[in-house]
């Protein structure tokens, strides 16, 4: 498993380099948005740890570049903020982290986030299944989510293959491998993130967010991702 880190204070990235590599992550580390990008595009990391404020493209927005690159593999993203306000920013804008850290965080913590973001992939690749509706297909082997009936192109896509970030396919495959369940949040984060996870439930909704400007034909008002007020969301494709 390979992790780039990004982040311009040296102490830091330091001390991530030597906690993962410690667990035998491989590790590789830079200073600036621009040098990330071109490291994501050439290394292919599995995952990368990235610091919001830093020098020329900030994170955010290297997070959204990473996000928009098509044909890549889409790495898991662990964002780091040094401020607790920013959080509603990352969650508000929809940026496609997978999870996020306030600094001063422990080396520990951090490292047991990177583990549970990674487990997940191994889990699901160990799984050959696909699952069916009437408009999408989700292989969990080969990791595709299809749409396959529709006349409306949804967020710029036609029918065919979905790009969805890694958590938005899970989320999808989650909800088509129980149609008609309504879930709640913590039962969300559960599938998704495992029983470790340590952040705040309300990322979910920013994922759900997130997957319905991609499947939905009118996202504000969901056919397939629906609302279950006071309780979480339910998937229905009939
Ligand atoms: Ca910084």
């Amino acid at each position: 498993m390979n992790i780039l880190i990004v982040e311009d204070e040296d102490e830091i990235a330091q001390l991530i380099k030597l906690y993962l590599e410690k667990e035998g992550f491989s590790c590789e580390t830079c200073r600036d948005g621009n040098t990330g990008l071109q490291l994501f595009r050439d290394r292919q990391p599995d995952l990368i740890v990235l610091d919001l404020m830093l020098p020329g493209l900030d994170g955010l927005e290297v997070c959204a570049r990473i996000r928009q690159q098509p044909g890549s593999k889409d790495p898991y993203i662990l964002m780091l903020t040094a401020k607790g306000e920013e959080i509603d920013r990352i969650i508000g804008l929809s940026t496609g982290a997978d999870d996020y850290m306030v600094k001063p965080f422990s080396p520990r913590e951090l490292v047991a986030r990177v583990r549970a973001l990674l487990r997940r992939s191994l889990r699901h690749s160990a799984q050959s299944q696909v699952y069916r509706t009437p408009h999408f297909t989700v292989d969990l082997d080969q990791r595709t989510a299809l749409r396959q009936t529709g006349e409306q192109e949804i967020g710029g896509q036609a029918v065919g293959l979905l790009d969805l970030t890694p958590l938005e396919f899970d989320l999808l495959a989650t909800f088509m491998s129980y149609p008609g369940r309504v879930w709640n949040r913590t039962q969300l984060v559960e599938r998704l993130w495992g029983e470790d996870f340590f952040g705040d439930e309300r990322v979910v909704d920013s994922h759900i967010a997130r997957l319905r400007k991609k499947i939905e034909p009118d996202p504000s008002h969901p056919s397939f991702v629906k609302t279950v007020i006071g309780v979480g969301y339910r998937f229905e494709d009939d």
